[in-house]
């Protein structure tokens, strides 16, 4: 149960004085939790410096400033169009104050003539007098302490503003209870970091530029401490996993010769070291949670074929799930070729399967006769239910949240997992994000693969690409077009795509198809089916296309808007062509309305093809939430942690996490029972089942 001294933060803002539904949605909405704990670690990103209150004859042109001023005399606006002022002085000088559309009474009453006010906000010269408009602050003398102050400035949502965000702010900060000490006493005093609470309230009240610094000490304190809690969270769950132990299965004998037999290739030295580092794993009676790292185009499905073999040899069965239907019929084609050639059946199930068809797919499951079984998350229904599971595949995990992984392989008894991925992930976000696991990496691709010609092109020259692209189509090549990103709106998307689809056609006429997000499972299947089959050379496309679509036959990409994505999710779209004999391009049509950093995101694309490269500048670019996916993703979203700022942290706090797990595996410690209230306080609670006493 979650220690009580917590239960203040863990209430919702909804508790808070004026603070109704609205607001509390609208803190939602920002924060993804309306409770005060979340608002936390919502920290500060710049401040306003209302304590400089000069007198009138020194206030600066364009400077916040508090002006403590006597009310001299109303001017109401001669029209519509122009302010209402109110002048006032001190003994060095005067000002206006200024407000547009505002109520004559309202101002009567703020701005008595003769009272002496304190306003605060931008004052500036106008035709040579000196005027503030609309002061951001108004008070009276006796009012001083609450308005000469700093301002803490939030990173807001439309809808909620400035005022309210102190409002909720200043009510929450004294809810912050004095928390037990769980770092270790001499590594704090090396650190020189304060304790939680004070680190809490002091990021909260930056009175400098350096005070917003992720490296000031009391950031650094408190990002180390989520980055504690995640590390202690999946070491936990690490050595659960250890000690529940799990089944030998493998090795595939015949099977795996005959495969390689059968293989139109030769596998490279990346794919062999990974199958060996499988194979051993599956052999251990240990439960194997492995992931399998390689970049598009590397080769990762015959690997998992040779991992499910393991499983098949000793008579259990084998599952890979996909996160698409397009990516699940494909597997399943790839699959079903090697397990023919094997005398293997192997089965599909996705959300298409309906009725009749579905239910002897999962008879077969059942019963146990299908050994490979493919499918979508259709595979995790509660009615699909495995004869004997021994091993489940996810591929492109990071379309996946942990816990559907683990719900997948719930379904077998002491499942291994093996988790695939193509996002090239960088050494820091490996441990937060998948220290629970083994790697395998595949670092080498197939030989014979050409370099991608990638180009960035201006938008204003997008008739010359349709032109380049028609002579090139004329020559035989297929080609992809990627349709821009509409930020979180599906429906935009499919607009914008349906609308160049439709221009496209009236030059590539009907062997352009559309393929989206909002077609069902058949009408994709058609349109991929005439993809590869070479009946369509133009797919315009969402990006539903993006992760490990293979059609070695395409080797145009072009990609509209290209800076509204991600360099890793660029380098995915790319990564569908140069697939095979032919040389490939890859077109970025940007907007010439991209910035300068803009553009240099798009030139590290265009130099390079190396994943990591990318990945790392990309982690730089935009962080871990980014670069794995969404939020939906259920990887961890840092909300203090940069893990670009505070790569040096990851580190330590994996080593601290293992220590403090090897000297007190069940925390029970004094510091253990801190650690605990840790794991409460970053929510990160769901480990504390993995302690042997609760
Ligand atoms: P990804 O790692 O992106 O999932 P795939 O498993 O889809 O890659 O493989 C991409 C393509 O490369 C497939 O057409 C596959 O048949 C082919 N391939 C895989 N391994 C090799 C290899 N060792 N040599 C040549 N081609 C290979
Ligand atoms: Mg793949």
């Amino acid at each position: 149960m979650r220690p009580f001294v917590l239960d203040p933060i863990f209430t919702s803002v909804r508790a808070l004085k004026g603070i109704g539904p609205r607001t509390a949605k609208l803190i939602e909405k920002l924060l993804g939790s309306e409770k005060l704990v979340s608002l936390l670690w919502h920290l500060p990103v710049r401040y306003i410096d209302r304590r400089f209150a000069p007198k009138i004859v020194n206030a600066p042109n364009g400077r916040i400033v508090t002006l403590t001023v006597k009310i001299d005399k109303h001017l109401p606006a001669p029209s519509r169009t122009r302010p209402y002022r109110i002048r006032c002085s001190d003994d060095t000088g005067a000002v206006d104050l200024v407000y547009f559309h505002a109520k004559k009474p309202w101002l009567e009453a703020q701005f008595p003539i003769g009272a002496t006010r304190l306003v605060s906000g931008e004052a500036e010269y106008f035709h040579g007098t000196l005027q503030m408009p609309h002061p951001e602050m108004v008070g009276t003398e006796a009012e001083r302490d609450k308005i000469e102050i700093v301002e803490a400035v939030y990173p807001m949502t439309a809808g909620l503003t400035h005022r309210m965000m102190h409002k909720i702010i200043s009510q929450t900060l004294p809810q912050v209870p004095e928390l037990p000490e769980w770092l270790d006493a001499a590594f704090l005093a090396q650190e020189k970091w304060p304790g939680w609470k004070e680190a809490v309230l002091k990021a909260h009240h930056p009175e400098s530029e350096e005070d917003l610094s992720s490296r000031k000490p009391e950031r650094e304190r408190l990002a180390y401490d989520e980055l504690l809690a995640n590390q202690l969270a999946i070491t936990l769950v690490r050595n659960h996993n250890r000690r529940i132990g799990g089944r030998a299965m493998g090795p595939p004998g015949k099977m795996g010769d005959d495969l390689r037999a059968a293989l139109p290739f030769q596998l490279t030295g990346a794919q062999e070291r990974a199958i060996e580092e499988i194979n051993a794993d599956m052999q251990e009676p240990v439960r194997m949670l492995r992931l399998l790292q390689g970049d598009v185009g590397s080769g990762k499905t015959i690997v998992a074929f040779f991992a499910m073999l393991n499983a098949v040899a000793s008579g259990a069965q084998a599952a890979l799930m996909a996160p698409t239907e397009i990516l699940a019929q494909q597997h399943s084609k790839t699959i079903s070729e090697y397990a023919h050639a094997l005398g293997l059946e192997a089965v599909v199930l996705t959300g298409r399967h309906k009725g009749k068809t579905r239910q002897e797919i999962l008879d077969k499951i059942a019963s146990g006769s299908a050994k490979i079984i493919i499918g979508t998350h259709a595979l995790f229904q509660d009615d699909v239910i495995f004869h004997d599971l021994g091993l489940a595949v996810v591929d492109e995990q990071h379309r996946f949240g942990v816990h559907q992984r683990l719900k997948l392989a719930g379904k077998g008894k002491d499942c291994d997992i093996l988790v695939m991925t193509a996002t090239p992930i960088p050494r820091t976000l490996t441990l937060t994000a998948y220290g629970d696991m083994d790697f395998s990496r595949l670092d080498e691709k197939p030989a014979g693969r050409k370099p991608i010609d990638t180009r960035l092109v201006s938008s204003e020259r997008l008739e010359e690409v349709v032109a380049g692209l028609k002579r090139k189509i004329e020559t035989g090549a297929r080609a992809y077009w990627i349709c821009p990103l509409v930020e979180e709106s599906e429906v935009m998307d499919l607009a914008a795509a349906e609308e160049r689809w439709k221009t496209l056609q009236q030059v590539f006429g009907d062997r352009t198809g559309l393929l989206h997000g909002r077609m069902n499972a058949a009408e994709k299947d058609a349109v991929m089916q005439h993809f590869v089959a070479g009946e369509i050379d133009v797919l315009v496309s969402t990006t539903v296309i993006e992760v490990g679509v293979d059609v070695p036959e395409a080797t145009v990409m072009v990609i509209e808007h290209a800076e509204r994505f991600g360099l890793s999710q660029l380098h995915q779209l790319r990564g569908r062509v140069g697939r095979g004999e032919e040389e490939s391009a890859c077109i970025l049509v940007y907007d010439p309305k991209i910035g300068e950093t803009g553009k240099k995101r798009l030139t590290t694309i265009r130099s390079t093809e190396d994943g990591f490269l990318i990945a790392e500048e990309d982690l730089k670019l935009r962080g871990a939430g980014e670069l794995l996916g969404t939020r939906q993703s259920g990887m961890p979203e840092f909300k203090l942690a940069n893990l670009h700022d505070h790569a040096r942290l990851v580190k330590i706090a994996r080593d601290d996490a293992q220590l403090i797990i090897a000297q007190d595996p069940d925390l029970q410690t004094p510091r253990g029972q801190a650690l605990r209230t840790l794991l409460y306080l970053f929510e990160r609670d769901n480990a504390i089942q993995y302690l042997r006493s609760g």
